[in-house]
């Protein structure tokens, strides 16, 4: 079955609009994004031939801040999945409280298979096209997906050159030292585990004696493995996919993974070196073969609709923990299931805001023009991240709900009450 993340992103919100009775103006107003900015951009290629690429601006809703959110880079994007990837926003940022609305990005393209030049070109030309819906006080990019901080430093500077003057607030995940901020390249990982953290401690489980087994080894997965094993747990399989072959493997040992190891033998977009893994005593899986490891942990860190009612049936019974650090890796119709065996979920919009709180602390500093130290940014992310945990797991403890209805409810107040206090509805 094919899902639609629109569709998912949806579904989850009318049901938790139906538990707190959200008022129907509300509940009108929420469930779609606000503007929707569609246009293409011609490419001059190395090769003399000219391609155009379909993209995408989208805000969800801006009543408690200007819109934020990533630019994803990838040949299957679809104006749903941005729809869905912008209202997620929405409810990341006021699951953390902080002071932005949601919105997203998105280009239909493979930049595995473009020089740099021509991404160049593909960045500078989608500031070119969106440079009215973007600015610091409208609505931020960032990266995501196979989008980095060389992409967004090239779209600031079109924006610069553009409007005449220094903008370093209309775009976050820069490098350091070029308006970035210290801590934001761990940041989405690291807060994975310190919400994880949080609720091995109140759950009384010791994170030394826990097993894992993630998908995707990119940014995100990346930098929640190294902290997840610094701690002391295990990560048993990392799945990711293999360009040359176009497929996912899982590399798998089960002494655990030398992270360290295999990030010395993956590439920029999260692939790692098949051959040079096998020779390292790995064992070579199908990509899907993460999702059945007997582990404690679960991280799907890669792709949206992963957890499906048909996937779960191969989930070991060990499995006791889901922290989603991707955007909606879980179906709807997959958390009865994950409810029922009394599986932890820790729901995407509260396990991977610490990118977004990040970018928030990078427009601040931007906005000052006086960077922290990275010790300062790591402290004050892990205190957003784990007040944000607890508010989350206390209201589901309190009303016996699954904590990502628990994040939603809290998501939902704070949105709804801005939208009301402003007047709209
Ligand atoms: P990335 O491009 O750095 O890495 C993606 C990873 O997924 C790569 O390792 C890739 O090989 C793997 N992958 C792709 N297709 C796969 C498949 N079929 N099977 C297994 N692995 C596959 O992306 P990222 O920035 O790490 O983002 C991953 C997820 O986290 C996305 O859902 C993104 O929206 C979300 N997210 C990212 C951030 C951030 O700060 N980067 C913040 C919040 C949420």
């Amino acid at each position: 079955m094919l899902y639609n993340p629109y569709e998912s992103a949806r579904a989850q919100f009318d049901k938790v609009a139906e538990t707190i009775n959200l008022d129907p103006g509300a509940r009108a107003l929420l469930r779609t994004p606000m503007k929707e900015f569609h246009f293409t951009i011609p490419v001059k290629m190395d090769d003399g031939s000219s391609q155009v690429f379909q993209a995408y601006r989208i805000n969800h809703n801006d009543a408690r801040g200007p819109a934020k959110g990533g630019i994803r880079f990838h040949p299957h994007e679809t104006a749903d999945t941005v729809r869905a990837l912008a209202m997620w926003m929405t409810w990341k940022c006021a699951c953390v409280d902080i002071p932005l609305g949601g919105g997203k990005g998105g280009i239909v393209c493979d930049p595995r298979t473009m020089s740099l030049g021509e991404q160049e070109r593909m960045c500078r030309g989608y500031v070119r096209q969106a440079f009215k819906q973007i600015g610091p006080n409208i609505d931020v990019p960032a990266p995501d997906v196979m989008s980095n901080n060389q992409h967004m430093l090239w779209m600031m500077d079109e924006y610069e050159t553009i409007a005449g003057g220094s903008y370093p607030g209309v775009i976050t995940g820069k490098p350091v030292g070029a308006g970035g901020s210290l801590g934001r390249t761990e940041a989405t990982g690291y807060g994975l585990v310190y919400v994880l953290k949080e609720l091995l401690e109140a759950e009384k489980i010791d994170i030394k004696g826990t097993t894992a087994s993630i998908q995707g080894f990119g940014n995100v997965a990346d930098y929640a493995a190294r902290m997840y094993t610094d701690l002391g747990g295990t990560v048993i399989a990392i799945s990711c996919f293999d360009m040359a072959d176009q497929t996912a493997y899982t590399y798998r040992k089960k002494s655990g993974c030398d992270i360290m190891e295999l990030v010395s033998i993956k590439d920029s977009f999260g692939s790692i070196n098949k051959e040079k893994a096998l020779a390292l005593g790995y064992e070579l899986l199908p990509g899907d073969a993460w999702l059945a490891e007997e582990v404690d942990i679960l991280m799907p860190c890669a792709l949206e609709s992963q957890l499906t009612p048909e996937s779960f049936q191969n989930v070991s019974k060990r499995v006791r923990i889901i922290a989603e650090g991707a955007n909606g890796p879980t179906t709807p119709d997959c958390d009865p299931l994950i409810k029922e065996r009394g599986i932890l979920m820790l729901p995407d919009f509260l396990v991977n805001a610490g990118g977004v709180t990040c970018s928030y602390f990078e427009q601040v500093q931007c906005n000052m023009n006086y960077f922290w130290s990275r010790e300062e940014v790591l402290s004050k992310l892990e205190y957003s991240m784990v007040k944000a945990f607890h508010a989350v797991y206390n209201l589901a403890k309190e009303r016996n709900v699954y904590m990502r209805d628990a994040a939603y409810m809290i998501a939902i107040e704070r949105v709804s009450g801005a939208v009301k206090r402003r007047g709209w509805i």
